[in-house]
């Protein structure tokens, strides 16, 4: 008879990050936000808010843990023909958030560190959902779709605000904005998340990015960068399957 208390398929390993300064940073869950920069909510045809009053809430969604790579070779995801780019700030949290809604005024604490990187999207398939009212898990969720760098103390980032966060493809700039961008900051995004979730030790957070999303190709070389103090340098490679 088998053992009870044996597993009857491995258990997943999460997900580390290298951490710069040393260490690894087991990944919990990937949470995104959508729509987070007006330059890019215009672009995808969305209302930008007036000001910061008329925001309303934020649009989250979330990928698999283990859609997080670390590598640097990427394979063109299957049952697409339009896979976009999307640069975004990554925040990693370094505590569990204390039970009930997290004040904006302490949520910074939470932060352990930043990286940046892509939130991959089945562009054709995302269209093809909001078209028609359908969940966007199969245009965001895929495998290897949220590559991400290297982990960087917050105290080594300092203020985000006057950062900018870019990404070129093959050496041409696609995307770049300064983070006093984003609609939603650090703080406010996890405070907001609060409302919706238990926030713990080991999630990530995709911050949404700014205007200039487009297609990707295999042999494409991307470098995702938060000023010269983050890179994250990969490559799309041929289809999988
Ligand atoms: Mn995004």
């Amino acid at each position: 008879m088998t053992d009870p208390a044996r597993d009857v398929v491995p258990a997943l390993e999460p997900v580390r990050l290298s951490v710069r300064g040393g260490g690894r940073f087991p990944v919990r869950r990937v949470y995104c936000v959508g729509r987070n920069f007006a330059d890019h909510a215009k672009e995808m045809g969305a209302e930008a808010p007036a000001s910061k009053a008329a925001r309303g809430t934020p649009v989250f969604f979330a990928k698999p843990a283990d859609a997080v790579t670390t590598g640097d070779a990427v394979p063109y995801p299957s049952a697409t023909q339009d896979l976009h780019h999307e640069v975004e700030l990554v925040v990693a949290l370094g505590a569990d958030a204390p039970a009930g809604v997290l004040a904006v005024e302490n949520a910074q604490a939470l932060v352990f560190g930043y990286t940046v990187g892509l939130d991959l999207t089945r562009r054709d398939l995302q269209a093809a959902a909001k078209a028609k009212g359908l969940p966007w898990d199969v245009a965001k969720g895929f495998d290897a779709s949220a590559p991400v760098g290297e982990l960087v103390p917050a105290s080594k980032i300092g203020a985000l605000e006057s950062r900018t966060l870019a990404l070129e493809v093959n050496g041409e700039r696609r995307q770049a904005s300064t983070l006093d961008q984003l609609i939603w900051d650090v703080p406010e995004i996890l405070h907001e998340l609060s409302k919706l979730f238990a926030l713990r030790a080991g999630d990530l957070v995709f911050m949404g990015t700014p205007a200039g999303v487009a297609a990707l190709q295999p042999g494409d070389r991307c470098v995702a960068t938060l000023d010269d103090v983050i890179a994250l340098h990969l490559e799309i490679t041929s289809p999988s399957v």
